[in-house]
């Protein structure tokens, strides 16, 4: 831990540094909404250093020495112990993500899937007394996730493949055709008509040897790496759906071949259109400011989602219901961004469309993103918030962890950050199942949704306290 003063310059300078990468079926029958324990009675407790003793007892005052010694009855008082609220909270917010998991997920981006989900939302923030509204906006995006490349025959495989840059999007399944790198004496005479190509990498370029295929005939093409590893390429424009993979699974698939007809088919989904779940609660100051509390709710396609990010959205709600009767100067504005694994468009798109005035308004985001998992809480973000976050929870006994960088992945908070705006996200650090069918409810931490949404509400009262 470096101090204070000496990590306020030195995270100046990381602050700037922080990296970027982005990084993560079924037709649901209408569901009761679940009915949450949680209430929002519970006033937030003040920052004592240390508990008071459970029973206060009164030492008897020396003036009453000569008289005979009255009993002084003991005063029971009941006293929240810190994490009380944590627990309770936490418990809230499991109970509302068990029910997000178990009813709507997967929510695949820009699908039917988070269409529903978002109406969920909506109508859920909306019976709270928010004023929800949907936000649609467009994206042109073909999903990284999910099955992009599956052996049908002689048995059925997944294979990992990333979309080729530029790639056309697409359902195809065809016989696999192994056409080693495409170069023009590579391509049968008869032809690659209905097939796809098998193809390797090296001499030419990927956009030569897809669009060797695609004169003649193929309707989809595999290449895979001629190095160890997965690789990720790009084409020159779309032709056909084409997908990258690693040799090993190159390897793999030519011998197959070799051994007899293999049927396959490569899945893009062109995703057109997301939308974002909007609900404030107006200011009494009237003034235009705005607190945003951010977080997604698409997920990516096949995958429970528990912590990435039921964890955020459960939260999301879970604050919603506790602050429902309460009253801030700044408009608190929740939002549920759309297409965030796609490459952070719900969060972009909203504040792309702001004005400077509104930008200007904007005083602070949180953003709350597969935050269930890992040893503590952790925070990124803008210094300030991060300092009065973390007094905070020293305060209350709450572990957490300050991050001054991301070694990988982004989120909702990006956007903001480069509109200038203090933000301030909360995530736990365990991403091992993110994006994988692991991603499930049984290894979402309780407390950890608790510190959170325990975490996020104090710094919002703090905001609103400061004349934020
Ligand atoms: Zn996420």
């Amino acid at each position: 831990m470096i101090s204070r003063a000496l990590r306020n310059t030195a995270l100046l300078i990381l602050g700037a540094l922080a990296l970027v990468l982005v990084a993560c079926g079924s037709d649901p029958a209408p569901v009761p909404t679940p009915v949450s324990t949680a209430t929002s009675t519970a006033t937030l407790p003040t920052a004592t250093p240390e508990p008071p003793p459970t029973s206060t007892t009164v030492p008897p005052s020396p003036t009453s020495a000569t008289t005979t010694q009255a009993v002084i009855p003991t005063v029971e008082r009941e006293v929240i112990p810190r994490n009380a609220e944590v627990e309770r909270l936490g418990a809230a917010t499991m109970e509302t993500l068990t029910f997000l998991t178990n009813e709507f997920s997967p929510r695949a981006s820009g699908t039917e899937e988070e269409v529903v989900a978002a109406e969920y939302l909506r109508d859920e923030f909306a019976a709270l007394g928010y004023d929800a509204s949907i936000q649609p906006f467009e994206v042109q995006s073909i999903s990284p996730y999910g099955r992009l490349l599956t052996v049908d025959e002689p048995q059925e495989m997944d294979i990992q493949a990333f979309p080729m840059w530029m790639t056309a999007a697409g359902v195809v399944t065809g016989q696999m055709v192994d056409v080693g790198r495409a170069l023009s004496d590579d391509i049968p005479n008869d032809g690659l008509d209905g097939r796809i190509a098998l193809i390797e990498r090296g001499e030419v370029t990927f956009d030569e040897k897809v669009t060797a295929v695609f004169n003649a005939g193929a309707i989809g093409a595999v290449v895979y790496n001629n190095e160890p590893g997965p690789f990720v390429g790009a084409l020159g424009g779309e032709t056909i759906p084409a997908v990258a993979v690693s040799q090993e699974d190159g390897d793999m698939l030519k011998s197959l071949v070799e051994d007899g007809p293999v049927t396959a088919t490569i899945r893009l989904e062109y995703t057109e259109e997301s939308r974002n779940v909007i609900a404030d609660k107006p200011g009494t100051a009237d003034d235009g400011r705005v607190v945003v509390l951010g977080g997604h709710y698409d997920t990516v396609p096949d995958v429970p989602g528990a912590n990435d990010n039921g964890s955020g959205i459960a939260t999301l709600l879970t604050i919603a219901r506790e602050i429902a009767d309460r009253e801030y100067p700044f408009t608190v504005r929740f939002i549920a961004f759309g297409a965030e694994e796609l490459g952070l468009h719900g969060s972009q798109h909203y504040v792309g469309q702001l004005s400077d005035e509104e930008i200007a308004s904007t005083v602070a985001m949180l953003n709350f993103d597969a935050l269930g998992s890992g040893p503590t809480t952790a925070t990124l973000g803008t210094l300030s918030l991060q300092s009065m976050v973390e007094e905070y929870a020293e305060q209350h006994g709450i572990d957490i962890r300050i991050r001054y960088t991301m070694d990988w992945g982004s989120s909702d908070h990006a956007a903001f950050h480069d509109a200038g705006i203090d933000h301030i996200f909360f995530l736990g650090e365990d991403f091992s199942r993110i994006h994988t069918p692991d991603d499930k409810l049984e290894f979402v931490e309780t407390e950890l949704l608790g510190t959170s949404a325990f975490l996020g509400m104090a710094l919002l009262d703090m905001l609103a306290e400061d004349g934020g």
